[in-house]
């Protein structure tokens, strides 16, 4: 068989890439080298909103933005499709960081974004400045159900999904993609290819010798439980933050490390965030370390992510290069590609995400 597509890479990426295609009516497979979702999207905070939108790449912003704007709906489709709930919920975001918190007012005030400046704190001790601020619209998702999810949509939508499957070759005849063979031999055909390999994409890329520039940053998170303690909203210090989930357990993140591919925790990043973590909440006896994990970004210097056509090559496209909102901009990156590729009008400019400065190798 030969499909239309070919998408390689099942984080939430290549799944949200996958979905917007195959309701569009193509035939799609879809390929990861090891189970779906088991990338960074799985080990993700899942804060739908930029931690510093006064500072956002305009391009970014106006991603950011689409999916914002498009979330709930996206969330309702896919929660019907899969019967999964992803705990969507707004938990406002709090931003603790005085300098953050003027410069986010500014911003909030210019664009008519609502914000609260006297926070309710219940509990006396958890240390919020009187200098915070509060955006009470930001909402968070759980990673792990959302990709659950996809995957059951995925399923639902009678695209093919290969687990496990190795890459060996991509093939390509003048300047065109072929097929692609697995480690087992099998040869898998499509009309297009399409790379959403997160951190690795570079490595993929190699084999039809090109470069996106992309590069891992490892962040490390911790999951925690306080005793007799509630926290209600998202709390933000610069790049380290609360995520309360509705379990009552606390996400505590999250570093960020230029150390190649080295997926592992640290001793030296536990101790960080627990010792930001007691800035906020200086009783360490209210504190539980229940888990600790880590993943790579797929980061890029440009400062947006890079969708689209790659040169060269006639039908290889990406989108990838997400960074630290990837789980935020996968709905509005996927129409954008889906658009293009159906040549759809859409919310903004593709080639605003160009890989105009791709490097040959
Ligand atoms: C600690 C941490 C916290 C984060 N918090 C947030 C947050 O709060 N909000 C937010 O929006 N974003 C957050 N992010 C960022 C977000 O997780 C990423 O931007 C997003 O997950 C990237 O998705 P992806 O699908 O591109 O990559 P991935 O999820 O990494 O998926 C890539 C997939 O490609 C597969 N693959 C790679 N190479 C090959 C190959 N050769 N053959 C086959 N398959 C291959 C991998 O196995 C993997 O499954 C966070 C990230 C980290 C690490």
């Amino acid at each position: 068989m030969k499909y239309d597509y070919i998408v390689i890479g099942g984080g939430v990426i290549g799944m949200t890439t996958s979905r917007e295609i195959a309701a569009r009516g193509a035939s799609i497979a879809i390929i990861d080298r090891q189970n779906f979702g088991n990338g960074a999207s799985k080990v993700a905070g899942g804060i739908l909103s930029s931690m510093r939108p006064w500072d956002e790449n305009i391009d970014s912003h106006k991603l950011s933005e689409e999916s914002k704007k498009n979330y709930s709906e996206f969330i309702f489709k896919l929660q019907e499709e899969s019967g999964i709930n992803v705990e969507f919920i707004k938990s406002g975001l709090i931003i603790m960081n005085e300098e953050h918190s003027e410069k986010t007012k500014k911003w909030a005030i210019n664009n008519d974004i609502k914000l609260t400046q006297e926070i309710d704190n219940n509990y006396p001790e958890i240390n919020i400045p009187s200098y915070s601020i509060l955006l009470p619209e930001i909402y968070q998702i759980r990673p792990p159900l959302l990709l659950n999810a996809l995957h059951k949509s995925l399923q639902k939508k009678s695209v093919d999904m290969f687990e496990n499957s190795n890459i060996s070759n991509i093939e390509i005849i003048d300047n065109k993609f072929r097929c692609i063979t697995l480690d087992s031999g099998e040869k898998i055909y499509a009309d297009n290819l399409i790379i959403t390999a997160g951190a690795w994409t570079d490595l993929l890329l190699k084999k039809i010798k090109t470069s996106a520039n992309i590069k891992p940053i490892r962040g490390q998170m911790l999951c925690v439980k306080l005793k007799n303690l509630t926290i209600n909203s998202i709390i933000l210090d610069e790049g380290n933050y609360l995520i309360p989930r509705l379990d009552g357990h606390v996400l505590v993140g999250s570093t960020m490390e230029d150390v190649g591919f080295m997926n592992k925790t640290t001793q030296i990043a536990k101790d960080e965030l627990l010792n930001w973590m007691y800035s906020i909440i200086a009783d360490k006896k209210k504190i539980d370390v229940l888990d600790h994990w880590s993943g790579l970004r797929p980061a890029v210097d440009i400062g947006k992510p890079v969708i689209g056509n790659i040169p060269d090559f006639e039908n290889i496209f990406i989108n990838t290069g997400h960074f630290r909102k990837g789980i935020l901009q996968a709905p509005a990156s996927a129409q954008l590609l889906a658009d293009y590729l159906f040549k759809n009008t859409s919310f903004m400019d593709i080639d605003r995400f160009s890989l105009g400065t791709i490097e040959k190798i």
